[in-house]
């Protein structure tokens, strides 16, 4: 994957390439760290690039950092502005993803949460889908079960707890499948490896509440919010049992990375039409249309990259766009 220029390291704007942390670096060692995942979309007609819901982002990270120990060295809107200046100076006038980073960073053998330093770093890329799939995505439940809040809490976006999405990601696919389906302990469904996970079940639209082991996703509350506002479709958050997505009318999986992608099988068994449902598409339009800044009733949700007096520069590498289309 390629970064941009520049990253922003020990309070200061770096060459990405100065960004390195010691070996001993505590974080580094037990995954005492967190994190967020944003995205900011292009858009070619307004020459614009919109942060999307940074300040909400920033007050997760807070939050994460509040349950592991940690102070964030700005206010959230501080933060929001060094994204913003950020992106200005890896001029990046395509789709891209930022990464913040907080992590304890004291060079010291001992595992604990108390009297270690901590360190702020952030870097940003070019990034297309998350998810790559064609059409909708063959998903399997997996045999490892979502980190419970009595363990590892799943609400914070703790750097430790994604061998747990990675142990059921390399799972899923290596069985060939494009995702895991993660149950809590208890059996309900919690997530994706690092998605949110919706259900059409009785004209309904369905997500497990964020006391089951899910990660309170901004995707997630986002389309609660547009399924309401612009499809008028009734929400719910509540406890879901494994065989009701086998029977349920649409699922789908969302979140900052994948964005919404359609869920057509789980378990072997087609999910609804075995493509995206009615509800899933006019989901994945209006989510798309509020991101890219074409609807202005969400626009209070985009923090707008360039201004008049720092304009977007002209794009040097088109190519840069579609570079880094990863998958998970
Ligand atoms: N669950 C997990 C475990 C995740 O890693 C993510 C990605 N941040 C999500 C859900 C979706 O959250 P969001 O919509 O805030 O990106």
């Amino acid at each position: 994957m390629r970064t941009g220029r520049y990253a922003y390291f020990r309070g200061e704007f770096v060459p990405v390439e100065q960004a390195h942390v010691p070996i001993m670096t505590h974080a580094l060692n037990y995954g005492t760290g967190c994190f967020e995942g944003i995205r900011a979309h292009w858009n070619e007609g307004q020459q614009q690039l919109y942060l999307f819901r940074a300040p909400e982002h920033f007050d997760r990270l807070a939050a994460s950092a509040h349950i592991l120990m940690m102070h964030p060295p700005h206010t959230t809107v501080q933060m929001c502005e060094l994204t913003a200046e950020l992106l200005r100076r890896n001029e990046h006038v395509h789709d891209t993803y930022i990464r913040p980073l907080m992590y304890k960073s004291s060079p010291i053998i001992g595992v604990r949460l108390h009297d270690l330093d901590e360190d702020f770093a952030m870097f940003s890329a070019p990034f297309g889908a998350y998810v790559e799939i064609e059409g909708a995505a063959r998903i399997r439940t997996s045999s490892w079960r979502r980190v419970e809040d009595t363990a590892t809490p799943a609400r914070a976006k703790i750097t430790g707890s994604y061998v747990n999405a990675a142990l059921a990601k390399t799972e899923a696919m290596l069985d060939g499948y494009d995702e895991a389906l993660m149950l809590s302990e208890n059996g309900h469904v919690a997530e994706g490896s690092a998605e949110n996970l919706f259900a059409v079940i009785g004209g309904k639209l369905v997500t497990p509440a964020v006391t089951d082991n899910v990660l309170a996703g901004i995707t997630r509350a986002t389309l609660l919010q547009l399924a309401s506002d612009v499809i008028g479709i009734p929400t719910v958050e509540r406890s879901i049992d494994r065989t009701e997505l086998y029977i349920a009318d649409e699922v789908f999986l969302c979140g900052t990375g994948a964005q919404v992608v359609p869920v057509g099988e789980i378990d072997r068994r087609r999910v609804g039409s075995g493509g995206a449902g009615e509800v899933t598409s006019l989901l994945m339009t209006a989510y798309d249309r509020v991101v890219r800044g074409l609807d202005e009733r969400y626009s209070h949700w985009l923090w707008p990259v360039f201004s008049d007096d720092s304009p977007a520069p002209v794009a040097r590498d088109e190519s840069e766009a579609s570079a880094a289309k990863i998958s998970l």
